[in-house]
């Protein structure tokens, strides 16, 4: 049992109009020694004997045991979605949406137990998982909620919706329980029914999420949650008796579960890595502009698809942008992830510490000056890493072309707008971009040229429910959210 005292707190989490629940003075978080899966509406044993441990990353201490999901499991899931799929597909469209509603509504009466186990078991800030992840996680579902009676209205070619069958959907482990909203609520919406595998390193919330359904008398088998590694995952995919599948992670995995689709019925979307450019011209907001880049690189620890991890300055502003960046990034918080003050948490997992740390060895050997916060100590365990930027890059250098998913920035410059967008869009991928500057009719110009899924100006890393997300080239297949996001779930 973990307890975190929110007393003093309260004020500072009045700026989400999601957050909704009377808070607690203090909240407990109960987690069980070991979980099982979520099948037919109940916590089933796995048919097999492996387990595996999901650790706090700021501790490196164990949490709980997670059973890994093996072929039989993966079966009894499918065809316990299958089942339900008859039901719920048949299921009046406005009873849908009343499950969704109550869904949404208990996420919020329990949200701070769930930011403090996205927190402690993936490592991102409370303030994050308190104000950013969870309000959104609930948001998600109240958007859907209103969408069940309303699909033949809206989505082109739909005037008779029908719902696809059983979605097999994959997370990561950057945004958990919000990568489990936007897989599960649009899903259900449109009549189908799932089988989700969270992440290895982050599935405690997910099943949390399991109890909720529960409470709320989800119909059995409508979700079922396996836990699970990369092995798992593929034999999700790959099973028989699924009609739909949805990824979000690497594009390596993406491109893997693309090939073993290839030349079956399965409908994919899948939501991949990226590498996107935060362009700011010399007639920006500078102030503004800085505030932008730390939230587009050091959100998250940066373990987040649509980072802007490419900053391309003007020219004539470089060294005075840089000089003001610098002097921001000192004044970042790294450290316990459960603390309201922390800027920066923990590194998800060793293996993408020492992912992230290769990356900033490539970074000193191609030649690329490298600058990092803080003079702080670091916690002597857990896994961390300092907020870093690179100057001096060489468009042609790992650090420029490869996702780092890490809190590391590489700073480039641009002489002209022409020369701006062709380097932005000098990349295999295409999730996102920002756009800095004060003159609206460049925004428009580089927008409209820009190969990127998600366009932000003056902003970055602002999600909403209601807008399409999803990547041009090795970012992805297909759009998650709003509108365009129902029509991948529909036949
Ligand atoms: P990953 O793609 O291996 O894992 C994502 C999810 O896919 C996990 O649930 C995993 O268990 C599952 N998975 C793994 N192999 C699978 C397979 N063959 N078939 C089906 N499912 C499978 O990502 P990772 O190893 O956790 O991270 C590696 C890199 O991927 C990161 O460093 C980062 O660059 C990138 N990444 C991107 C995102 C994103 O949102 N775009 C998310 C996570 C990781
Ligand atoms: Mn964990």
């Amino acid at each position: 049992m973990s307890r975190i005292d929110h007393s003093s707190s309260q004020t500072d989490s009045m700026n989400s109009e999601w957050e909704y629940a009377p808070a607690p003075e203090t909240t407990e978080v109960n987690i069980e020694s070991r979980y099982g899966l979520f099948v037919g509406g109940r916590f089933i044993a796995s048919k097999g004997r492996r387990r595996f441990d999901t650790i706090n990353p700021a501790t490196e201490i164990s949490l709980s045991s997670i059973s890994e999901s093996n072929e039989k499991d993966i079966d009894a899931a499918v065809a316990s979605a299958r089942k339900a799929f008859r039901g719920w597909s048949r299921t009046k469209p406005i009873e849908r949406a009343k499950y969704l509603y109550r869904i949404a509504r208990r996420i919020q009466e329990r949200a701070r137990e769930l930011a403090i186990l996205e927190s402690m078991d993936g490592g991102k800030p409370i303030r994050e998982s308190r104000d950013v992840d969870i309000p959104l996680v609930a948001q998600h579902f109240f958007h859907h909620a209103g969408w069940c009676d309303k699909l033949q209205y809206a989505i082109p070619g739909h005037h008779d919706p029908r719902p696809l069958g059983v979605c097999a959907q994959v997370i990561p482990w950057n945004f958990p329980l919000l990568m489990a909203a936007w897989k599960i609520a649009p899903a259900l919406a449109c009549g189908n029914t799932v089988v989700l595998k969270p992440a290895e390193t982050t599935s405690l919330t997910a099943l949390r999420l399991a109890e909720i359904f529960q409470e709320c008398e989800l119909p059995e088998g409508v979700v079922n949650i396996v836990t699970g590694a990369g092995e798992t995952g593929r034999l999700l995919v790959e099973h028989r008796g699924v009609n739909k599948v949805a990824f979000t992670g690497s594009t390596e995995v993406g491109k893997m579960i693309a090939r073993s689709c290839a030349g079956t019925s399965k409908r994919v979307t899948l939501e991949l890595g990226g590498k996107s450019p935060n362009i700011v011209f010399a007639d920006a907001a500078i102030d503004q502009a800085v505030e932008g880049v730390v939230s587009a690189i050091w959100f998250n620890q940066g373990h987040v698809c649509c980072a802007g991890s490419r900053l391309f300055l003007e020219e004539s502003i470089h060294d005075e942008f840089v000089r003001r960046l610098e002097h921001r990034m000192r004044k970042l918080r790294v450290g316990d992830p459960l603390d309201k003050n922390t800027d920066v948490g923990a590194i998800n997992s060793g293996e993408q510490l020492e992912k992230i740390n290769s990356y900033l060895q490539h970074g000193v050997d191609e030649g690329a000056t490298m600058t990092q916060c803080c003079e702080r100590d670091l916690p002597e365990n857990g896994f961390w890493c300092r907020p870093t930027f690179f100057t001096e890059v060489q468009p042609s250098a790992k650090i420029a072309r490869e996702e780092i998913f890490g809190p590391v920035l590489s700073v480039m410059t641009f002489r002209t707008p022409e020369e701006a967008i062709q380097r932005a869009n000098d990349s295999p991928y295409g999730l996102s971009a920002g756009i800095w500057t004060d003159k609206g009719s460049k925004v428009f110009e580089i927008a409209s040229r820009m190969k990127a899924g998600v366009i932000w100006c003056n902003t970055f890393n602002k999600f909403d429910a209601a807008s399409p997300f999803g990547g041009y080239k090795e970012s992805g297949w297909g759009r998650e959210g709003g509108r365009h996001g129902l029509a991948a779930y529909l036949a």
